[in-house]
């Protein structure tokens, strides 16, 4: 199998030694150090916060647009169930000049620069925007976002940037929502990853991932075709029926 060619990774979901429980969804639980996938309920439904905050920390030069944000509140807006309403908090961060960060080096900062948390009737979600890639990159194999603990996402903003706005190429802004919604979804639980699926559609062979070709959720989000496929669009890949119909059954609208 030649893997040489261009595949760029968009999403790497990082799995934490998870002990499995299916018995705590009504229990609020604010830890921000569990898996991928563990709050999904929490931040779907409103039996346990009403309202979202989405801290969005950047490095100093990779600060995500607005386009990205309302893109990523629209997204969220049609499936959250959060009536007292989402809000961005926005803060600029030191960049650390480095050019890779590993999964451990990331947790560090958010464990330093975080401070945004769940409490009361609001749900919190984490975001940093990096000015570097990935430490598991390689030439021909570049991570774009990574989901990595409960509530929390890391987006490689100068990859994405490296990757896009030139000519033959999408837009940054249609890249970062693409990227930033993609591994929300895995937060929300996507796919088999802390909601149950209502029918039967992961592509088990790529992971934690949906078989249906056209949707947000899809593998090949992951590889050089998808920015090709990006090109005729004007926004981010959909989430498809499978996907909706889990996120509804585990809380959402
Ligand atoms: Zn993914
Ligand atoms: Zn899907």
């Amino acid at each position: 199998m030649n893997l040489k060619c261009a595949a760029v990774l968009i999403c790497l979901l990082i799995f934490a030694t998870s002990a499995c429980n299916d018995d705590d969804t009504a229990q609020p639980n604010t830890s921000t150090l569990q898996p991928v996938g563990a709050s999904s309920h929490d931040f779907l439904s409103d039996e346990n916060y009403e309202s979202l905050n989405i801290e969005i920390q950047y490095m100093t030069g990779y600060e995500p647009s607005s386009a990205v944000l309302n893109s990523l509140e629209s997204f969220l807006s049609t499936i959250l169930n959060k009536p007292a309403g989402i809000v961005f908090i926005k803060n600029e961060i030191v960049a650390e000049g480095k050019t890779t960060y590993s999964a451990a080096d990331i947790r560090a900062l958010e464990q330093i620069k975080r401070t945004q948390y769940t409490s009361n009737k609001n749900i919190a979600a984490y975001f940093i925007f990096l000015d570097g890639g990935y430490s598991e990159d390689s030439s021909s194999s570049k991570v774009l976002g990574i989901a990595y603990q409960n509530s929390s996402m890391a987006i490689f903003q100068k990859t994405i940037e490296s990757l896009s706005g030139g000519i033959g190429q999408p837009s940054t802004n249609l890249l970062s929502s693409t990227v930033t919604q993609h591994e929300f979804g895995h937060i929300l639980g996507l796919v088999n990853n802390g909601t149950d699926m209502v029918a039967q559609h992961q592509d088990v062979p790529h992971g934690k991932h949906c078989d249906d070709a056209d949707c947000l959720m899809y593998w090949t989000v992951e590889n050089s075709n998808n920015l090709a496929d990006l090109l005729g669009m004007s926004s981010p890949p959909s989430l498809d029926t499978n996907c909706l119909a889990d996120l509804k059954a585990n809380g959402g609208k």
